[in-house]
């Protein structure tokens, strides 16, 4: 092989190596790219369409429906950020999984969550902030920068309807960098779970970017919400007060406490007051 030959494989074989490190390098920073892809994606309108139930209606007050066994009372679309603080008097209605404190709705699908993502990335996900008092949060937030954490009693972590997740080795800012929270970001939703603070959102719920907090609202909603794009803030403004709504197998309304007729042939019935002074019906049509 001549010189002026061996130069050029040598040149060839640096430029694949160095192509190779730059591509291995900006992989392995999933902080870096997975936000771009976010800024890509074009979201579908939310997959919700007025109904008119045809059904006959029959009225209930609160403390009938929630009397019944078939119907759930949780606080699990609870709306709370800076202008909507926790209500007065507000008890966090908690159990404990592993030492962390939770509400009683999410222990189950966050185990879920937490085992299918272990299924798709072999990395188990594990939580680093559960519920807080209002004293852990006053403390967080002294110590934190400006728009990381929320004022006092309008944290989703004081209502005990969030967690901070992580991977080993990745928490934080960090958590994109592990396949395992891209997979938490990617498939939360199938658990009820969203990213309340998502990338591009930081003017509607005031909080930045925070791919590592998710908060529990349930099904269909986390799905509606994270395949529309929507903060928690834009979902419920969009449910205009009385009206009817279908989604694949649900009906959903928003409505006064006085106004709680129902359509009949619902299988469960769930209620949430969403702290802007309504209540958000949540009727489960078939199975
Ligand atoms: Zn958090």
């Amino acid at each position: 092989m001549s010189l002026k030959r061996k130069y050029r494989v040598l040149f060839l074989v640096l430029a694949v190596c160095l192509v190779l490190g730059v591509v291995g390098f900006v992989g392995y920073h999933g902080e870096w790219w997975y936000p771009i892809g976010l800024r890509l994606r074009s979201y579908p309108a939310l997959a919700l369409h007025v109904a008119d139930p045809q059904t006959s209606t029959s009225t209930w007050s609160i403390e009938t429906l929630t009397a019944r066994e078939d119907v759930t009372l949780s606080n699990n679309l609870l709306l709370v950020n800076a202008s909507h603080p926790l209500p007065e008097g507000y008890e966090a209605e908690l159990i404990e999984y592993n030492g962390a404190r939770m509400h009683p709705l999410m222990q189950e699908p966050y185990i879920a969550l937490r085992d299918d993502v272990q299924a798709k990335t072999n990395v188990r996900i594990y939580v680093a902030s559960d519920y807080r008092t209002a004293e852990e949060q006053a403390e967080i937030l002294a110590s934190s920068e400006e728009g990381i954490a929320a004022e006092i009693g309008c944290s989703e972590h004081e209502a005990g309807l969030a967690l901070d997740v992580y991977a080993p080795y990745f928490g934080g800012k960090n958590f994109l960098r592990s396949r395992a929270g891209r997979m938490v970001n990617e498939i939360c939703h199938e658990y009820g779970y969203i990213i309340r603070y998502p990338l591009g959102k930081e003017e509607t719920t005031g909080i930045s970017y925070e791919p590592w907090h998710v908060r529990y609202v349930g099904a269909p909603h986390a799905t509606l919400i994270m395949e529309s794009g929507l903060t928690l803030e834009e979902y419920i403004d969009f449910l205009q007060p009385g009206v009817w709504y279908a989604t694949e197998g649900y009906l959903i309304s928003r409505r006064a406490s006085d106004d709680l007729a129902l359509p009949d042939g619902w299988i469960t019935c769930e209620i949430s007051p969403d702290n802007t002074g309504y209540y958000i019906v949540t009727l489960k049509m078939s199975m």
